[in-house]
């Protein structure tokens, strides 16, 4: 196939599939698309086809375990986690796909992980974050002490950095600091 054939090719793929990569910009998008409402369908497409790619990836590398818990689960039943929000990664870090997210389960962890009432600690065991009360206190202590499967170290950075995130908040808000 000629470059032409294969760029034509590339554009009809692009157009009918609606979860199409993102490319930074929304020129490729029609303005029937966008009719009556502030969703940003086109992006949240990008946005699943990312989540299926990165959960796929940890899937092969790691197997169906949740990567704090320990606990085996279906694959529907665990979502790939960034460890560092892809919102606060540099496009190198973007693209370290392997190393910056990791498989949580939808029964707890990824949550407790995002909002940052479990961290990882430098020697990759789960550290209690910020306090909870009564079913969430519960649930931290249950992952505190044990090891996090996605703790290597080319996730090491990752990690210490949502650390640093949440601590950061944490120390400042300490009743010490007068
Ligand atoms: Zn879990």
């Amino acid at each position: 196939m000629d470059s032409e054939g294969a760029l034509q090719l590339l554009r009809r793929a692009g157009l009918e599939i609606t979860d199409a990569p993102d490319r930074g910009g929304h020129e490729e998008v029609s303005a029937d698309q966008y009719l009556g409402g502030p969703t940003d369908t086109w992006a949240l497409g990008a946005a699943r086809t990312e989540q299926r790619f990165l959960r796929n990836q940890q899937l092969q590398l790691r197997g169906s375990f949740c990567s704090l818990c320990g606990h085996s689960f279906p694959e529907q039943l665990l979502v790939a986690a960034h460890i560092k929000p892809r919102s606060a990664c540099s496009e190198k870090e973007r693209m370290d796909t392997r190393n910056v997210s990791m498989l949580a389960c939808l029964f707890g962890c990824d949550a407790l992980f995002e909002l940052g009432y479990v961290v990882v600690g430098e020697s990759g065991v789960i550290e209690a974050g910020k306090p909870g009360a009564g079913q969430v206190k519960d649930r931290i202590e249950g992952l505190v002490g044990r090891k996090c499967l996605a703790h290597d170290e080319p996730s090491r950075g990752y990690f210490a950095w949502h650390r640093q995130a949440h601590f950061g908040k944490l120390i400042r808000q300490s009743p010490t600091t007068p």
